[in-house]
Formats: structure tokens, sequence, C-alpha cells
């Protein structure tokens, strides 16, 4: 029985229509995150992208690719991309995007029970669930599947020890994703286990770490006897490292999620308030040297729009590999460090030093003093060249003592045993 599908033209003109009449315009400094605020002044935030997730959900424009019987909309990859499109310079609710929306929802509808799926889905869309990824650990990042953090059964749960790190946002937020160590003595790969765990529960202790800018979104957890049953594990036991590798891959594929609202030409390269607006408000507009640099701005970011586009079509369409996700997250890192530059330059003196109410100098100052920060977060881009030059164009795989050892004869600086 084939499905009526709403035409993607009508839904673009109703998507059109409720945005005007419903949504604020987009402000950059806010929807980048808060910076140096009072903790009340980041709770208030939070709460108002609940409540604005919530009007999405209720208008209709909630999970717009995610099945009805989740909670979504039950429509397509293409008709999010046209609410995206419409979304353009209007406010929208940025941190259920990632990783609530993608990696986490993706990853629940690609791994999680009947069950995990009808409770979490349909609340994440309603803007009472925000999710975390608890990933990293003090041990390090990039080598994923070397997860110290160790789940041990215990009748019907499962008892959690160990430490997560860099999880932004842990604070204000609901639930957590978690890859735990369930088994010891086969190579790391192969004892691995994912579990959902709500971070706001006895034995989860959550600390903030203060960043370069004075934010204090990056939070450490640790992890003490905490129970979780062996209904809120995704995916098999000690097959967690295929969830985490899927996992990798929406985290890669991010900005061309089906799953993700995300205003289409908003910081796509890397700067949240557009070059031409900077060197307006700095007064170099007419300078030949800065009009090639916002050209050179505009065409990382179409570039960027893109290869982004090239990738997703070649990874739907069986083209390219999963791991081509890559290629997308070195080149998003790399111009982003280059849009940060130039942003920074443009700005000139303003983007050193600026008072309260130079907002666009103090977004380009900002943005280049954390522009590293996007060839780290989500995997840095020194793994990603790894994985291109391994997965994609099958050059000889990085030499590596411990695949084949059980994980538990792999040495290990002390302290970390
Ligand atoms: C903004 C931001 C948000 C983040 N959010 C989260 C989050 O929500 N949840 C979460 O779990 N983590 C999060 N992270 C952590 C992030 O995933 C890690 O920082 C990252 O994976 C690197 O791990 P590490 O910092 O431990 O560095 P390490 O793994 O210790 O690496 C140190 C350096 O060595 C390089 N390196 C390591 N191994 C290799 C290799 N085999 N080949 C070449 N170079 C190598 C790395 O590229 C890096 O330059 C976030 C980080 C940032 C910056």
């Amino acid at each position: 029985m084939s499905v009526d599908i709403e035409d993607i033209e009508d839904f673009r003109l109703r998507a059109r229509t409720w945005i005007r009449d419903n949504l604020g315009p987009y402000v950059p400094e806010t929807a980048a995150g808060l910076h140096n605020v009072p903790r009340e002044e980041q709770l208030a935030a939070v709460a108002a992208d609940r409540a604005l997730q919530r009007a999405l959900y209720e208008a209709g424009f909630a999970g717009i690719a995610i099945p009805a019987n989740y909670g979504g909309q039950g429509l397509t990859a293409a008709h999010q991309h046209a609410f995206n499109e419409e979304l353009s310079g209007y406010e929208y609710p940025s941190r259920f995007q990632a990783p609530t929306m993608s990696p986490c929802a993706a990853v629940l509808l690609e791994f999680g029970t009947e069950a995990q799926k009808k409770q979490h889905i349909p609340a994440m869309l309603r803007g009472e669930e925000l999710w975390m990824q608890f990933l990293s650990e003090p041990s390090g990042g990039s080598d994923v599947a070397a997860a110290l953090t160790t789940a041990v059964r215990d009748g019907e749960d499962w008892v959690l020890n160990g430490a997560k790190i860099w999880t932004t946002g842990a604070w204000w937020s609901d639930w957590a994703l978690c890859l735990a160590r369930t088994n010891w003595d086969v190579p790391k790969h192969r004892g691995l286990t994912v579990f959902i765990l709500p971070i706001h529960q006895p034995g989860v202790e959550v600390h903030q770490i203060e960043m370069l800018n004075g934010a204090k979104d990056f939070c450490q957890e640790f992890i003490t006897d905490v129970r979780v049953p062996d209904t809120d594990r995704v995916g098999k036991i000690d097959d967690g490292w295929t969830v985490g590798t899927r996992w990798m891959f929406h985290e890669r594929m991010l900005l061309n999620s089906p799953y993700v609202t995300y205003p289409v030409g908003t910081a796509r390269a890397g700067i949240t308030t557009s070059p031409a607006r900077i060197a307006s408000d700095a007064g170099v507009l007419d300078d030949p040297r800065i009009r090639d640099l916002i050209g050179e701005a505009h065409t990382l970011e179409l570039v960027s729009r893109a290869l982004q586009e090239r990738i997703t079509t070649g990874v739907r369409s069986g083209k390219l590999s999963h791991q081509a996700a890559a290629i997308g997250r070195l080149f998003g890192g790399v111009t982003h460090v280059r849009a940060a530059a130039i942003a920074f330059e443009i700005a000139g003196s303003g983007g050193a030093v600026w008072d309260q109410d130079e907002h666009t100098a103090a977004a380009a100052g900002e943005s280049f003093l954390m522009r590293q920060v996007s060839t780290i977060g989500g995997g840095t881009t020194e793994m990603a060249r790894n994985v291109i030059s391994e997965r994609v164009l099958g050059m000889p795989r990085e030499s590596a003592p411990d695949p084949n050892l059980p994980f538990r004869e792999v040495p290990r600086s002390r302290g970390t045993r």
C-alpha cells in the first residue's frame, strides 16, 4: 500500500509561513553557545531551547524525517532539507540538534529496541530529553575503542564504573549514550557495549571544565557503581564497536543528517557572523584586500556545502563507503580554522580587543581564539586523515600493537590499569 507523502514544495510553503509567523531572528552570539555567563542565564537559554523544540513539535515540524510511530512526521530527508533552507536567518533550538538528534537519536533509531525508541525519541522531539555522548575518557579520545569505563553484569543489571570527559553540556542535559568495556579478555574492539543512562543520578558526578573563552560547558563525569538495567543496553553485548562505528558516522555527517534541524547557510564554514557584516562594522568594506577575503570565505562556504551534499548523495547511493564521511569532517575542520582566521583578519584590531557592545568584532575574536575546537571535537582531523587514507583510499594500515591482544594485556600507562 503506498502512503501519500506531502509534496515538497507544498511542505516548503507551509514551513515558510509557520517559520515567518512564529520564529524570531537567528542571533549568532546566542546560538553559538553562551560563554562566560552566570549559571542561571545558561539554564534560561537551555529552557528557551526546550520551549522552541516543543513549539516545533506542536507545529508538526520536529523529527521531519523520523517515522510517525516514534513521534516524527514520517517525511523524507528532502523535506527536512527544505525546512532547513526556509529556516535560514531564523532562531532554532540548537542544543537539541547535536548530539541529541544526531548522533544519539540516529543511533537509537538504528540499534535501539522498540521500547527504547518509543520512550526516548518522542521525548527528544518534544524538547523533554537532551542527550549527550559519553565517549571520550581521560586516558584518550581518539582511540575510542580503548575505553576503560567498565560495565559488569549483575543479574538483570549492569554496574558501571569509570570516567568520561569533554562532554559538552552534560550539566544541563538529561540522558547519555555511554560506551563501556564489558569484556577485557578479547581484543579491544570486541569487548565493548553501549548503554543508555540518566545523567543526573547518584553515582554520576558531573564536574564543569572552564574553556579558553570562559565557558563552562565542557564536563567530566565520574561514574561510580551506576546500575543500568539490561533493557537500557543498545545493541548486542560486546558488539558496541558495531554501534560505535555508526555512532561516529552520524557524528561526522552531522550537517547533512536527515534528523537535524539547522538553518542552511548558518555558520557552515565556521563563523557565525557574516564576513561582510564584520567588514561593514569595522568600516573596511571598500578595501580590495578585505573584499578578496570575503570572497574566499564565501567560496569556502559554497565548496563546503557542495562537498557535504556530494558525500551524502554518494554514501546514500552506495557509491561511497560510509567511511567517506571523514572527508567532510576533515574539510569542515580545516575550513572552519581558515574561516575564523579570515574573520579575525577582517575585524582588525577590533577582533583582538573589543567593547561589550561590539558584537561582530567580539564574535570574530572569539571564533579565532576557539578555532582549533573544530579540528578536535567529533574526532580530530588527524584521525579523519587516517580514516581517509586507510579506509577510503585503501592505503596500508597504521601499525598498532594492540588489535589482536586481549585488552587486559595491552600495555598502558600507570594509573589507567
Ligand atoms: C568542542 C568539543 C566537543 C566535544 N564533545 C564531546 C562529547 O560530547 N563527548 C565526548 O565523548 N567527547 C567530546 N569531545 C572530545 C573529543 O572527541 C576528543 O577531544 C577527541 O576525540 C580527541 O581526543 P583527546 O582529546 O583525548 O586527544 P588524544 O586522543 O589524546 O589525541 C592527542 C593528539 O594526538 C593525535 N592522535 C592520536 N592518535 C593518533 C593517531 N593514531 N594518528 C594520528 N594522530 C593521532 C590526535 O589527533 C590529537 O592531536 C569534544 C571535544 C571538543 C573539542
